[in-house]
C-alpha cells in the first residue's frame, strides 16, 4: 500500500467521513462527569459498533462497567512480525454549560467552516478521523505495512480507570505485539512569523512527553467545638493556611530536553531569542500552543475543591481540599516532599490517583513517517517535539511497553487560539484541518 495507490474519490470519501463522523459523534452526549453518573460511553461506543459494521469490519465491544464502553479491532499488517501500532482516541467529553456557548455544544453545527461542540478538539475529530480512514481501509482492502490496533476507549477524562487502564489490566491481549501508539494531543500546527519579514511558516507540535500528574486531597485535623467558644485548632483556619503556603509556593522554572527543543526551534524560525531565566517571556511566540506550553515550564500544584463545615455556630473537627499537582518528567519525588512540608503538621496528603509522566524517544522510524506524512500535505512544514501540560490514556499504555506519541494532525489558522479550546466554551475545529488531519493519518496508516 503506497500514497499511489488511493484513488481520488476513495479520499474525498475518506475526507467527507472524517467531518460527517465528527459531527455525528458530537450530538451524542458521551459526559463524563468523573463519578460514574452522566451518559457516558455507551451509546458513543454503538455507534462507532454501527460504523464499523457496515463495512464489514467485527470489531471487539467490551464493557468495563454499565454505559462505560470501548471498541477495539486489529487491522493485520503485511509483515506481521513487525511490532504493531495501536491508534487511539476516547469517546468520552467533559461537561459542557449550554448556557456559557454560543452554539449549542451537542448540536455538531458546522458554522463559518467550523465544527461546533463539545469533543471537536477533544477528541471526537481524531475519532473520527480514525474511523473514517478504518472504513477505507475495509472497503479497499487495503493493508498496513505492519498490524494496526484501532482503539476508542471510555473514561480518558477521569483518568482511563474505567477505559485505557481497565482494557490493558484486564484485556492486554488486545495490544499484544504492539510497540508503539498515536493518540491525542499534539500534531496541531502553529504559524510561526519571522521578526525580519519573510514568509511564515507552519510547525506542527509531535507530543512526545506528557507531565504527569497526582490528585489528592489535603486534610486538616482540629479541635472540633461550639462556635461561641475560642478556638485555636480550627481545622478549617489550619487548612486556609496550608492551602495559602501552597498557593504562594514558587516551583521554580525548570527546563526538560523536548521544551528547549521546541522553545530553540522557533527562536530559530522567528529570529527572537528567548531568555533560559524567564522563558515564559517567550509564550507569546508559540501562538497556539501558548497555554500548553506554559504549563510545561514548571511543575505546579492548583486547589480545585473546599469541603468543610455543615453549621455556622460548629468548628469542624476536620477540613478538607483538592490539589491537582502536575510534575515534570524526573520531579515526581522532590514535587510530594515538597507539597508535605507546605501542609505542616496538622494537615495530611493523601493522594488519590497518580500518573507518573510520559516521555518518549523523539527520533525513530515513526517520527520519519510521521514528519513525511505532513511534508507531504503541507510541503515544508516541520515536525518538532513538545511536551504536554495535560496527560492522555497514552499513559495507559505504558505498562505494556508501548511508546505513546501526540499527533492529531489538524492545520490550524495562525489566529486560532487552540489551547484554550480543550475543556473550554465554544470548542470548535476548522473542517478544513479535520480533513487535513484525516489524510494525513491516512500516509500515516500507509507507510507506517
Ligand atoms: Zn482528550
Amino acid at each position: 500500500m503506497t500514497e499511489q495507490t488511493i484513488d481520488s474519490a476513495e479520499l474525498d470519501l475518506i475526507q467527507d467521513e472524517a467531518v460527517r463522523i465528527t459531527c455525528e459523534l458530537i450530538r451524542i452526549d458521551s459526559t463524563n462527569y468523573g463519578d460514574g453518573t452522566g451518559p457516558c460511553e455507551q451509546e458513543a461506543a454503538e455507534y462507532v459498533m454501527e460504523v464499523l459494521r457496515e463495512v464489514g469490519l467485527e470489531p471487539q465491544y467490551v464493557e468495563s462497567a454499565p454505559r462505560r464502553a470501548s471498541v477495539v479491532v486489529r487491522v493485520p499488517g503485511a509483515d506481521r512480525d513487525r511490532p504493531g501500532l495501536v491508534l487511539h482516541g476516547h469517546l468520552d467529553v467533559v461537561p459542557a454549560d449550554a448556557d456559557d456557548w454560543s452554539v449549542p455544544p451537542f448540536s455538531g453545527e458546522i458554522r463559518d467552516g467550523m465544527i461546533h461542540g463539545r469533543g471537536a478538539v477533544d477528541m471526537k475529530d481524531m475519532v473520527a478521523m480514525l474511523l473514517a480512514n478504518l472504513r477505507s481501509l475495509a472497503r479497499t482492502g487495503a493493508v498496513p505495512p505492519r498490524d494496526i490496533v484501532f482503539g476508542f476507549f471510555a473514561d480518558e477524562e477521569a483518568g482511563g480507570a474505567y477505559g485505557a487502564e481497565w482494557l490493558v489490566k484486564n484485556h492486554p491481549e488486545v495490544f499484544a505485539g504492539c510497540s508503539e501508539a498515536i493518540s491525542e494531543v499534539g500534531g496541531y500546527s502553529i504559524t510561526l512569523t519571522p521578526a525580519g519579514g519573510g514568509p511564515a511558516r507552519r510547525t506542527y507540535l509531535l507530543q512526545t512527553a506528557e507531565k504527569g500528574y497526582a490528585w489528592m486531597r489535603i486534610r486538616a485535623r482540629g479541635r472540633a467545638g461550639h462556635g461561641s467558644v475560642p478556638n485555636d485548632e480550627n481545622a478549617i483556619v489550619r487548612l486556609a493556611q496550608a492551602i495559602c503556603r501552597i498557593d504562594a509556593h514558587d516551583w521554580g522554572t525548570e527546563l526538560i530536553p523536548p521544551v528547549i527543543t521546541l522553545l530553540d526551534h522557533v527562536s530559530e524560525v522567528t529570529g527572537i531569542g528567548w531568555d533560559p531565566d524567564d522563558p515564559a517571556a517567550f509564550l507569546p511566540q508559540l501562538g497556539g500552543a501558548r497555554q500548553f506550553v506554559a504549563g510545561t515550564l514548571a511543575n505546579s500544584a492548583n486547589v480545585t475543591t473546599l469541603l468543610a463545615g455543615r453549621k455556622s455556630n460548629v468548628v469542624p473537627g476536620s477540613a478538607e481540599a483538592s490539589i491537582d499537582c502536575r510534575f515534570l518528567p524526573g520531579s515526581e519525588d522532590v514535587v510530594l516532599d515538597t507539597l508535605r512540608a507546605l501542609c505542616g503538621e496538622h494537615v495530611e496528603l493523601v493522594v488519590d490517583r497518580m500518573n507518573l509522566p510520559l516521555d518518549v524517544p523523539a527520533e525513530g522510524p515513526l517520527i520519519d513517517v510521521l514528519a513525511a506524512a505532513i511534508d507531504a500535505e503541507d510541503p515544508g512544514a516541520q515536525v518538532v517535539p513538545y511536551c504536554l501540560s495535560a496527560g492522555t490514556d497514552n499513559k495507559e499504555l505504558r505498562p505494556l511497553g508501548i511508546a505513546g506519541y501526540g499527533f492529531a494532525p489538524l492545520r490550524l489558522p495562525a489566529d486560532l487560539d487552540f489551547a484554550p479550546l480543550f475543556h473550554g466554551v465554544d470548542e470548535r475545529v476548522p473542517v478544513d484541518a479535520v480533513r487535513f488531519g484525516a489524510r494525513v493519518l491516512r500516509r500515516v496508516i500507509a507507510t507506517c
